[in-house]
């Protein structure tokens, strides 16, 4: 039995935002595979819920107009990895949503509630930071478009105030075109594990296929929430392919995280992953982007 005082099921966005402003204390409830847990564990208990699990247009994923891809917030991890428009153009995060829990999880676990826990080791995090998304909030002012970057306030902690949700994330057409990318999720077992450290690497070469045009590098665990590292990336733009890429890479990522020591890892073996894996996915994507790389 789960203690809950009360559930409202919203009949729209705009109701939704109306009961949120009338009752601040209440809790968004979308798949509910975190929120049902912490009711369960008595954080939530007697809370009441805002469901907003019936509004269709919070769901679905569509290539729009000026050609950005729009994920409703609702959206289940199995639906984002199955879309033709993600598979196209974005396989990459499909790949990356795919390593969520297991089969159950998918269908219920939503892009929404991935990121608006706050939580450093959600496995779509790192590789949305990495395409740069955009997110919409609508709240009683209306609506508005933050970068990813600035919702995450503190771990557990997001950029909502009061009366808004999150209703969808955009990826920009020059985010994703001519890009390739990797997620790599490392965890103490393949299934049904949260990681011990996730890394999202984009990348696009220049016409030769011989040297990094741009790229992008994206961490969820190296650090309290989930980051960018912009350093590494600068280090390597210009760079030619070549084992001093993939050092300089690694090397200058280790210089901006600041992962912890818990029962899973420690900083240490979280530093050397942040080293190996950021290698990796950059190895990785290249070769997806056509370019050479020899031994
Ligand atoms: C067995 C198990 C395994 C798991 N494995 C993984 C894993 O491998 N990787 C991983 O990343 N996660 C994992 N999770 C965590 C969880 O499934 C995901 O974080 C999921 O994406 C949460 O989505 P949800 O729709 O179920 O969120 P909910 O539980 O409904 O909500 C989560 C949080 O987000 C808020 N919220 C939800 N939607 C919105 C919105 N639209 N606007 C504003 N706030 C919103 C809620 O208020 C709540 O604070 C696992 C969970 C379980 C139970």
């Amino acid at each position: 039995m789960y203690d809950i005082k009360s559930i409202y099921q919203p009949f729209s966005v705009e109701d939704a935002v109306n009961y949120l402003v009338e009752n601040p204390e209440a809790v968004i409830i979308a798949g509910g595979s975190d929120v049902l847990i912490s009711i369960r564990k008595g954080k939530l208990a007697g809370c009441s819920l805002l469901s907003i699990q019936s509004l269709q247009e919070l769901k679905g994923v569509s290539l729009e107009q000026d050609e950005s891809i729009k994920i409703g917030a609702l959206t289940s991890f199995s639906n984002i990895s199955e879309s033709s428009v993600i598979q196209k153009y974005i396989p990459v995060l499909g790949e990356a949503v795919d390593e969520v829990g297991g089969p159950q999880i998918r269908n219920i676990g939503t892009i929404g509630g991935n990121i608006s826990n706050g939580v450093t080791s959600a496995d779509s995090a790192s590789t949305l930071f990495s395409l740069n998304a955009e997110l919409e909030i609508i709240g009683p002012q209306g609506k508005r478009i933050i970068p990813i970057s600035e919702y995450y306030l503190a771990p557990g902690k997001v950029d909502l105030k009061k009366g808004e949700l999150l209703t969808a994330v955009y990826i920009r057409k020059e985010n994703y075109e001519g890009f390739k990318g990797k997620y790599i999720k490392y965890a103490m077992r393949n299934a049904m594990d949260i990681a011990t450290l996730g890394c999202s690497v984009m990348c696009r070469l220049n016409k030769e296929k011989d040297e990094i045009a741009e790229v992008h590098l994206g961490f969820g665990v190296a650090a309290p929430v989930p980051i960018r590292c912009p350093k590494a990336e600068a280090a390597v733009t210009g760079m030619k392919i070549s084992e001093e890429l993939f050092e300089a890479f690694g090397k200058a990522a280790q210089g901006e995280v600041s992962p912890r020591n818990s029962w899973r890892a420690s900083k240490d073996f979280r530093l050397h992953l942040v080293y190996e894996l950021s290698k990796r996915a950059l190895r990785e994507s290249i070769i997806k982007c056509g370019g050479a790389i020899n031994g």
